[in-house]
């Protein structure tokens, strides 16, 4: 039975898909008739109350023929004023992203104060329908799915900065941020129970989470999180990073006298070693030079102890005394015979390598002595 003007509601699917809550076009009246389905809850309400939830599968006709199965709704309706509003909540989960606005200010004892924002996904659920209405349509004002997700968003980034809050306290650092995103999730997740409930959602899930930060203290942190990484110092880490970056460049030779002297000087403590290796005479051999009063001493160019000067390695350290090598015409280092660049002061030492034969090139040598092809080709 169907009584003129009055009509039958219905959430239909393409409306319903990928929207939590929807409220009827128009306000109902008695004898309108409501469909609920399954997976849905009908929320009546009133000056700022629900008066009532519909939340098992049917077919409700709002006549007072009802009223033993809708009791106090149908009280209301037959009232002093016969209407109500009327709210579909879905009960399925929903995944939405967050995203925020404004930037989080967070004071890092290393870094000062920090820009961070925040950005994740995460999946929710109406748990309390009666919290749901009263916090998002009755406190918030929120009327539309689109509404309540947009709240539902920046109560996720409350949430979260306040979970970055109270990580903090227990001494995180912005450097920690980045290697501690699950556990982050997982902090923000629990203190997401008691904060949603008030608004009668439960948070199911947090996943995705990325903390920005500004970029000069990205660097920074980077550089920082390398080092811990590589259990270096900083003085190494740099040393390490002018290495790499020399060696990146076409033949070591283009950059600038800082990388090619730290690269050339690399690979002259690693020749140098080996030069040792092959050269290094037992210390036994050389340890039974007694300084005697009479005799010229000088440092040991590798542990400084003071040897004959006539020694030809160190008695303590074994080191030779001598290396093979030339002077620097600039800073008068001395500097392995094959080196082109020298170690301290980044001088080009010499005409470099011959392109065809491998020989060894003068500074000034325009062609190869050894095969005759132009230098520099
Ligand atoms: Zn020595
Ligand atoms: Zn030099
Ligand atoms: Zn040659």
């Amino acid at each position: 039975m169907t009584l003129i003007g009055a009509e039958t509601f219905i959430w239909d699917d393409a409306n319903k898909r990928n929207n939590v809550m929807w409220k009827l076009p128009r306000n109902v009246k008695l004898n309108d008739n409501i469909v609920v389905r399954e997976d849905e809850i009908a929320v009546f309400y009133r000056d700022g109350k629900a008066l009532a939830y519909l939340d098992r599968p049917d077919r409700y006709a709002l006549t007072s023929q009802n009223a033993p199965i809708l009791g106090n709704l149908i009280h209301f309706l037959s009232g002093v004023r016969q209407w109500a509003e009327v709210y579909y909540l879905q009960k399925r989960a929903f995944d939405a992203k967050f995203g925020s606005k404004q930037p989080y200010p967070f004071r890092d004892p290393e870094f000062g104060m920090v820009n961070l924002r925040v950005f994740g996904e995460f999946r929710y659920k109406v748990k309390d329908p009666a919290n749901f209405i009263n916090q998002f349509v009755g406190a918030l004002n929120a009327h539309t799915a689109q509404e309540v997700e947009e709240r539902t968003k920046e109560q996720m980034v409350i949430v979260v900065y306040d979970s970055l809050g109270k990580m903090k306290e227990k001494g995180m650092g912005v450097a920690d941020l980045a290697a501690n995103l699950t556990t982050i999730e997982q902090v923000v997740l629990e203190r997401c129970k008691d904060h949603f409930e008030l608004y009668g959602l439960s948070i199911e899930k947090i996943s995705g989470l990325y903390i920005n930060m500004p970029e000069e203290v990205q660097k920074a942190v980077d550089t920082r999180s390398s080092m811990t990484i590589l259990g270096t110092s900083y003085m190494q880490y740099q040393a390490g990073q002018a290495m790499r970056d020399a060696a990146q460049q076409p033949g070591g030779a283009a950059g600038g006298a800082v990388g090619a002297g730290v690269g050339v000087g690399a690979g002259f403590g690693m020749g140098y070693m080996m030069v040792d290796a092959m050269r290094q005479q037992p210390p036994s051999t050389v340890a039974t030079v007694a300084p005697a009063q009479n005799i010229a001493l000088k440092a040991c160019i590798a542990c400084g102890m003071q040897i004959p000067a006539d020694a030809s390695f160190c008695p303590k350290c074994g080191k030779p005394q001598t290396p093979p090598g030339k002077l620097c015409a600039k800073c008068g280092a001395q500097v392995p015979v094959d080196a082109l660049f020298c170690p301290k002061c980044g001088t080009k030492m010499g005409g470099g390598v011959c392109a065809g034969c491998g020989a060894q090139l003068a500074p000034d040598a325009r062609f190869c002595p050894k095969c005759g092809r132009a230098a520099g080709q």
